[in-house]
């Protein structure tokens, strides 16, 4: 989960079922991201769906687009200067959740399942999972951005975790993400 991804260079069939896989996967494990290194693979993708949240969010005025979203080669191109904290747990560490600061709002460029370019300024939890599962692409957890305290006190957990003695039940969700 430390390595780091590769760009698509090309759209194809393997990639629509690497998607729909990840899709399944992030469903199956009640999950709202996940990210191709989560599932042992390196391309630079991660999945996104915030449907079971989207009233919520839109009683605090978020923007949402149609869910879910697929990330192909994501680049965050701008990030506020004004940081939000915010509780985040992740699928690949299971039981812990901290609370992590995060710019409040960014620019980001990537494209669609379609191959499609877009930028999109999001905010709130949208730009929150984003950062989170982007972060995943570059080998960071969002628990190497709490306080070193706050590690310490997790530090036996998280070489558990390290050492893969901990049960990932999504990875084995669809068989095809171990090629
Ligand atoms: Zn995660």
């Amino acid at each position: 989960m430390r390595e780091r991804t590769k760009p698509l260079e090309e759209d194809g069939p393997a990639l629509q079922t690497l998607i729909d896989d990840m899709i399944e996967t992030m469903h199956a494990a009640d999950g709202i991201g996940l990210a191709a290194p989560q599932v042992g693979r390196t391309e630079r993708v991660f999945v996104v769906d915030l449907s079971e949240l989207r009233s919520d969010l839109m009683e605090h005025g978020e923007f949402l687009p149609e869910q879910p979203m697929v990330f192909l080669n994501p680049e965050i191109l701008a990030e506020s200067d004004e940081v939000e904290e915010f509780e985040e747990g992740c699928l690949s560490i299971p039981d812990i959740r901290e609370y992590v600061n995060r710019p409040g709002s960014i620019l980001v460029r990537f494209r669609d399942r379609n191959w499609e370019q877009h930028e999109l300024r999001i905010d709130g939890m949208l730009a929150r999972v984003v950062q989170h599962e982007y972060d995943h692409l570059e080998g960071v957890l969002f628990v190497d951005r709490i306080s070193a305290f706050r590690r310490r006190l997790l530090k036996r957990r998280l070489r558990e975790i390290a050492d893969g003695n901990v049960d990932a039940e999504y990875a084995v969700a669809s068989g095809a993400l171990n090629p």
